[in-house]
């Protein structure tokens, strides 16, 4: 590692991130609030399982109650640990949850500002200070409850969801996602609140590495360091979704940067928590793998341990050796020598280079982990479009739970098929909805028509 980044130290109930605490590990329900025993048994899943942060969706004012009953429920079953609740759009839902739980993750692209329209805002300088105006004089009475209740706010940026005022001014870019954090952290600290958890996420490991580092550079320019929470958001299930988490995680953490992560998954949240800590062992060990660069030729070899280990342990120690020479692109080509049990050495390359965004060999898939606003069987539609139109090189697809957040955070798909009401989704070109109120079991096959419609379908 080079040198660790010490962050602020910011406690979360129980749980101390940053400073010189371990890393702290985190998922996310994925059944919804309101269905009060199902999100019990899930918490209770992910704690027994390691988490030390279990996070919520709460999207709608009565689903706050739902959370105070969680709660309520987990703390009286002995389950002490902190729960987060994720909050969009509304100031007000975000307020009550902060009397609640121990920490609120908030949008800055959409906490005050509405969804993007993706419409260019000439705003003058003056009209863009304005807004900042607007957005502290909103912020006020949340800093106000979480002062009064010992609450994290985690500011949370997501490529793909900032607002038009943002997007006008810095882009869809890393640093729009830079700038709109850093615009809330300027507000907070001018109240002098610093319980503050920051995040940068995008599905494209690339530009999740590049913001978390500037992210990184501006805030020790400022002179104030909060945590980061790390995570390549919409990587997918399986190996290829283990493989982008595992190399944008450790290329941060080999550099020092990173106080909790989640590796997000559109699986059973309990494999999150179980990938993150057999990745954390990885990391803390770097050991079992012989690695070697070999720069002369830009090649990287991998020796698989001759003792059998398992599948995800193989894949985050190659990760965790491989993830800066990959990115930094000093290594073009790799070899991976030996067997491991669940992984086929031409694939797993082939995956490890496509995630690295070096060599592209086929489709390049997004899904969301889901949460409580998905309303269909998202793990296996998107399993099922992995597996019918992989072969398409170079186009993206995405499968995104929910319509409000899903279309704005698969950004840049060609494709994309998200939930809409209950078992049903709507298929989308671009960010253009063109099939709606499709059964799920139809999905499939109404996003082959819409992508052969285009003119890229292309058969096996
Ligand atoms: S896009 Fe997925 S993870 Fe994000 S809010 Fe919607 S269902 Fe939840």
């Amino acid at each position: 590692m080079e040198n660790k980044v010490f962050a602020h130290e910011v406690r979360v109930g129980n749980i101390p991130i940053g400073g010189e605490n371990k890393i702290a590990i985190q998922s996310m329900t994925n059944v919804p609030v309101g269905d009060i025993q199902a999100s019990v048994n899930q918490c209770k899943q992910l704690f027994d399982a390691g988490a030390d942060l279990v996070r919520l969706s709460v999207p709608r004012t009565p689903d706050i109650e739902s959370l105070r009953l969680v709660k309520k429920q987990l703390e009286a079953d002995g389950y002490k640990k902190p729960l987060v609740a994720d909050v969009h759009f509304s100031s007000q839902i975000a307020e009550e949850c902060a009397r609640i739980v121990e920490k609120v993750r908030i949008n800055p692209g959409n906490y005050i500002d509405k969804r993007a329209n993706f419409k260019e805002l000439n705003l003058s300088d003056y009209e863009y200070n304005l807004e900042l105006e607007k957005i502290h004089d909103r912020l006020l009475p949340l800093i106000k409850v979480c002062r009064e209740y010992g609450t994290a706010i985690r500011i949370g940026s997501n490529h793909g969801s900032l607002s038009d005022r943002i997007l006008s001014r810095y882009g869809n870019t890393a640093r729009g996602m830079v700038e709109a954090a850093m615009e809330f952290i300027s507000i907070f600290g001018a109240e002098n609140f610093h319980n503050l958890v920051i995040s940068m996420k995008a599905s494209n490991v690339k530009v999740m590495t590049e913001s978390c580092e500037l992210l990184t550079q501006r805030m020790i320019e400022t002179g104030y360091v909060y945590p980061q929470h790390l995570g390549v958001t919409e990587a997918g299930a399986g190996n290829d979704a283990r493989i982008k988490s595992c190399l944008g995680i450790a290329y941060l953490l080999n550099k020092g940067i990173g106080d909790t992560i989640r590796v997000s998954l559109t699986e059973n949240p309990v494999n999150e928590i179980t990938f993150a800590k057999k990745f954390m062992s990885a990391f803390g060990e770097k050991k079992a793998y012989s690695t070697q660069n070999v720069n002369s030729s830009y090649t990287g070899i991998v020796n698989f341990s001759p003792k059998a280990i398992d599948t995800e342990t193989a894949i985050s120690e190659t990760c965790i050796s491989l993830a800066n020479s990959l990115i930094d692109r000093k290594i073009t080509t790799l070899q991976i020598n030996g067997n491991i049990a669940g992984i086929d050495n031409k694939d797993f390359v082939a995956d490890i280079m496509q995630a690295a965004g070096i060599c592209i060999s086929k489709a390049e898939f997004i899904s969301c982990p889901g949460c409580g606003r998905t309303n269909y069987d998202l793990e296996r539609i998107s399993e099922a479009v992995k597996r019918e139109f992989s072969h398409l090189k170079g186009l993206k697809i995405a499968t995104m739970g929910c319509v409000v957040n899903g279309p704005g955070e698969m950004a840049d798909a060609d494709y994309g098929c998200v939930g809409s009401t209950k078992d049903h989704v709507i298929i989308y070109k671009g960010q253009t909805p063109v099939i709606r109120d499709v059964p799920q079991d139809n999905a499939v096959e109404m996003l082959k028509k819409v992508i052969a419609d285009n003119g890229d379908w292309k058969e096996k």
